[in-house]
């Protein structure tokens, strides 16, 4: 593991396994499909129990975790429009809930309107929802962190095969 050579990627049973920088072989990583356009950049964090605050708290504390893995993933038209129709409802969910805000905004503090409320919740929500699907891609799962290696669920079982045998 590791070295001053070029990062690599392999497979260890269903999970892909990552080294931070390493870019995949030009295929969907999803289907196996020819890909299309340049690699997406993802980043990988750490899955812990608790928000993303309690997340980085406890990453800071644990010495053997040296940061997020970056890697450059290539996907499919279908499954990289995917992500950017997920991402445009959650923008579409955002732009609804401020302009409702606007429109509903009580012009006493005291007569707060449940319509105010909902859209004050359907703007914070899907806030949420967008910066999750950007900072967690919906596709790859990491089950565990080694070093600056990220070990991870999703990948298509063709992709898989097609890397050959897990590295010993
Ligand atoms: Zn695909």
């Amino acid at each position: 593991m590791g070295g001053a050579t070029e990062p690599a990627v392999s497979r260890e049973g269903k999970l892909l396994v990552l080294e931070h920088g390493v870019t995949l072989p030009a295929r969907c990583v999803i289907c196996n499909k020819p890909h299309s356009g340049e690699p997406v950049k993802m980043k990988f964090i750490r899955f812990g129990k608790g928000g993303v605050v309690d997340r980085m708290v406890q990453d800071a504390l644990r010495s053997g975790y040296t940061g997020p893995v970056t890697a450059y993933v290539h996907l499919c038209d279908f499954h990289r429009a995917r992500k950017m129709w997920v991402l445009l409802i959650c923008a579409a969910v955002i732009l609804t809930g401020v302009v409702g805000g606007i429109c509903t905004s009580p012009k006493n503090p005291n007569l707060v309107s449940g319509m105010f409320v909902f859209f004050l919740v359907s703007a914070f929500l899907g806030s949420w929802f967008f910066m999750m699907v950007l900072i967690y891609n919906i596709y790859l799962s990491p089950t565990r962190f080694e070093d600056r290696v990220v070990y991870l669920k999703g990948a298509g079982k063709a992709f898989l095969d097609g890397l050959g045998q897990p590295k010993s």
